[in-house]
């Protein structure tokens, strides 16, 4: 008979802790190493598109730099911009960037009412430069 087991369980989860988190208000510990959002250093990239050639999701879009905001080291004057709801975070791009131009985060919130991508965390790094 499950009666008194039934009880026996229901009592015990309504004085424990919920396992269950209130996110995105509440947030959960990751591991130091989990692969989360990356983006390009605009002072480092040369603007070759091998990572958005590499890409397997084709979640990365080559767009054109300003004119003025041109580094000189990317005389294409061309970044990727990563969609984060088409990658699946396997960092090969990370890998095949010849000039190791990716910074690399453990920030793994993707919920949002918006497309999320990496444009404003790139171009952010303009100003490194
Ligand atoms: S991590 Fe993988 S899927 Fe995401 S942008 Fe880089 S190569 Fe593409
Ligand atoms: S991030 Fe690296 S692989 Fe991608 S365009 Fe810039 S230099 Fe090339």
């Amino acid at each position: 008979m499950a009666g008194p087991s039934l009880l026996k369980e229901v009592l015990q989860r309504f004085f424990s802790k919920p396992v269950t988190i209130q996110y995105p208000f509440e947030s959960i510990e990751v591991e130091k190493d989990i692969r989360g959002k990356h983006y390009a250093d605009l002072s480092k990239c040369i603007g070759c598109s091998l990572c958005a050639m590499e890409c397997p999701a084709d979640a990365i879009l080559m767009e054109k730099l300003p004119e003025d905001k041109k580094p000189k080291q990317n005389p294409r004057g061309l970044y990727p911009v990563i969609d984060y709801g088409l990658c699946v975070f396997c960092y090969r791009c990370v890998t095949v960037c010849p000039v190791k131009a990716f910074i690399t985060t453990d920030d793994y919130h993707l919920s949002s009412p918006t497309k999320l991508n990496s444009r404003d965390l790139t171009l952010k790094t303009l100003s490194k430069g």
